[in-house]
């Protein structure tokens, strides 16, 4: 083993906060976010178990990086959507395409710098440079 990954093995967290593994040395239980994702799981109220850490050296971003692993003998399975709750994902999708001056829907996500969908936005301009001439 590289002095590196001798330095990022750590599974008693003697020298880390939390277990720690070398990159691709963690223990198979032990899976990342979007691991258990895949596997139709979540975290389930667990906090995280373990980390990865490896050395990185790309371009911009170089250092130390970390991944988070969680047990998944803790984990959950993933709640499916509801028909309650694809409901209430498109209300809520609905609301942030509705302009807020003539209460239609935009057509797309209005931003949060224009605020008003973009004849509203205009008609705002054009009012602004009438009561300045
Ligand atoms: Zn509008």
């Amino acid at each position: 083993m590289s002095r590196i990954r001798a330095a990022f093995w750590d599974p008693t967290a003697s020298r880390h906060s939390i277990p720690t593994y070398p990159w691709r040395m963690a223990p198979p239980h032990l899976l990342t976010l979007r691991q258990l994702t895949a596997e139709g799981l979540r975290p389930g109220g667990q906090g995280v178990q373990a980390q990865i850490l490896w050395r990185s050296r790309r371009h911009g971003a170089p250092g130390v990086r970390a991944a988070y692993l969680y047990d998944i003998r803790l984990a959950l399975p993933k709640r499916p959507m509801t028909p309650a709750k694809w409901t209430a994902l498109a209300k809520a999708n609905a609301a942030r395409r509705r302009c807020p001056d003539c209460g239609l829907d935009a057509g797309f996500v209005i931003s949060r710098y224009a605020d008003t969908c973009t004849t509203c936005h205009y008609q705002r301009a054009d009012a602004r440079t009438e009561t300045a001439a």
